[in-house]
């Protein structure tokens, strides 16, 4: 029996397969397509991922060539161009990256890990038992596995197959959305054709008009009745964009177009069993920019649990709690990402006379304690894991400058547990836990017990043993 399956080799089918390389655990990933999908799908991460990216020492080189990487100098929100610039530290982190390299940057690490990818490897049907799961595959065979994760997408079949209900919406109007390398100034001259940035209104459909960074056109139509699922041609947008405005517009040369029809929907469960779900099979948001970073820390949240229990490092029980912990702080953030997705669908929709409350959101979002909040909502959700204690209890640790050199964030290449002691003179004795002992200025707390995916699950000056037990999931006899 193999140790775990990874359906699907998305992004975040292969993120959860390089966190599991990373412990020491090798899955197998299957994959249907026999090549990597060339779609253009998105054009970058926005969130915490791009921290969890820095922490493992990946940020660097997924960056080369990108056109931005770091804090966000704004985002769009429901057609509200948001802006950061004047916030003194900006929560949200960004890199633009499109997909199609992030996906071949994420299968390189995964091979450097030991990850088994087969490609051409369509899963069929599964089923499980006490002690496993077995998976009827495409060309006949069968493979048994004490775990899969079922990273495979929106139509996601081992979610149909394990019997997990993924109730929701479905747009009843289709979006094409293009990226156009254009002159400075673009705005001033789509003005002239009678455009503003965000939303433009016509009663066969709406125009977006944005832009996230110098030089780069975000463009969007949106038409009712119409289900672009897939490539799109620059004939195909030109031609919704002359249905929609009634004229051609100068929009640049392409980057890349492509079509979709937004969802709403969130899986009632994250786990059936020996069956996680992660990324788009677990949820779908009704508008863009959030699904790769909560798909993606859904996968380093839940790739750390399950190697430490297929690592014989916390009970292999079927409702082992550390693997129960994965659906409530997951689902929590897939919950609140849902509800910010849809405000910005309603958002989307705003005209005539509610164009005011448009107008009127537009002026608050401009304040600094809005736009922190947003920028935080879009960052990691706000969502605080568990309650009590110490403030940095259940918070993504600060990346904090150590004393000779060194940030926080190089302490957790290993994806391993640190116990960081910043003055207390703690210590935890488990061969799993790495202790640092450094200074900082002003630190937050004597000592950081930090999870392998960024959480801080103690901080104090007393004995951490308890919160080791409790969120990492180790026994009294261990640690
Ligand atoms: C036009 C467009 C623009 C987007 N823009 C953004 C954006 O700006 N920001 C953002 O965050 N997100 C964006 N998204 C969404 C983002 O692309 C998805 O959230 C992301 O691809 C989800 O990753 P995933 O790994 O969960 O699933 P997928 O990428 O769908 O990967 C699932 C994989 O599973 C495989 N698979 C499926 N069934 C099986 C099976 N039975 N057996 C074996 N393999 C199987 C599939 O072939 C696929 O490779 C955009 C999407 C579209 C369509």
């Amino acid at each position: 029996m193999d140790d775990i399956v990874i359906v699907g080799a998305g992004p975040v089918g292969l993120m959860l397969a390089c966190e599991l390389g990373l412990a020491g655990v090798r899955p197998i990933v299957l994959e249907k397509r026999a090549e990597p999908s060339e779609l253009p799908k998105a054009n970058g991460l926005g969130g915490q991922i791009v921290e969890l990216l820095d922490h493992r020492g990946l940020l660097e080189r997924f960056s080369v060539g990108s056109p931005f990487s770091g804090r966000a100098p704004g985002f769009p929100f429901g057609g509200v161009p948001l802006r950061f610039e004047g916030l003194d530290d900006i929560p949200m982190r960004l890199l633009l990256i499109q997909q199609p390299r992030l996906e071949r940057l994420l299968t390189e690490r995964a091979l450097e890990l030991g990850v088994e990818i087969r490609r051409g490897c369509e899963v069929r049907s599964l089923s499980q038992d006490e002690e496993g799961v077995t998976l009827e595959l495409g060309d006949g065979d069968r493979l048994r596995a004490r775990y899969v994760a079922g990273c495979d997408g929106a139509r996601s079949l081992v979610r149909e197959q394990a019997g997990i209900e993924f109730a929701g919406t479905t747009d009843d109007e289709g979006l094409l959305i293009g990226h156009f390398k254009t002159g400075i100034g673009v705005f001033d001259s789509l003005e002239t054709d009678g455009l503003r940035p965000g939303w433009n209104r016509t009663p066969r459909g709406r125009l977006l008009l944005t832009s996230l960074h110098e030089g780069v056109l975000i463009a969007g139509v949106r038409e009712p009745g119409i289900a672009p699922d897939g490539p799109v041609t620059l004939a195909d947008f030109q031609a919704a964009v002359r249905r929609v405005w009634g004229s051609d517009l100068a929009l640049g040369e392409p980057i890349w177009l492509s079509g979709t029809v937004a969802q709403a929907r969130l899986a009632e469960r994250y786990r059936a069993g020996r069956v996680f779900l992660a990324g788009d099979a677990a949820h779908l948001f009704p508008a863009g920019g959030s699904a790769l970073n909560v798909g993606m820390t859904d996968a380093v949240n839940l790739g750390w649990k399950l190697a430490a229990v297929l690592r014989g490092r916390v009970p292999d029980t079927r409702h082992g709690a550390l693997l129960d912990t994965y659906e409530p702080e997951r689902r929590a953030i897939g919950a609140r990402t849902l509800m910010q997705t849809r405000a910005q669908a309603m958002m989307d929709r705003l005209e005539g006379e509610d164009g005011a409350l448009l107008e009127l959101l537009t002026e608050v979002f401009a304040l600094e304690q809005p736009a922190r909040h947003l920028a935080t909502l879009l960052h990691d959700s706000g969502v605080r894991y568990g309650t009590g204690g110490h403030p940095l209890t259940g918070r993504f640790v600060p990346d904090l400058p150590l004393e000779g050199g060194g940030r926080v964030a190089e302490l957790m290449r290993a994806g391993r547990p640190v116990l960081l002691d910043l003055g207390a003179g703690v210590t935890l004795d488990d061969d799993w836990i790495e202790v640092v002992r450094a200074r900082c200025d002003d630190p937050p707390a004597g000592a950081l017990l930090i999870r392998p995916d960024g959480y801080v699950a103690w901080a104090g000056d007393g004995d951490p043993t308890e919160a080791a037990r409790e969120w990492l999931g180790l026994t009294a006899s261990r640690v």
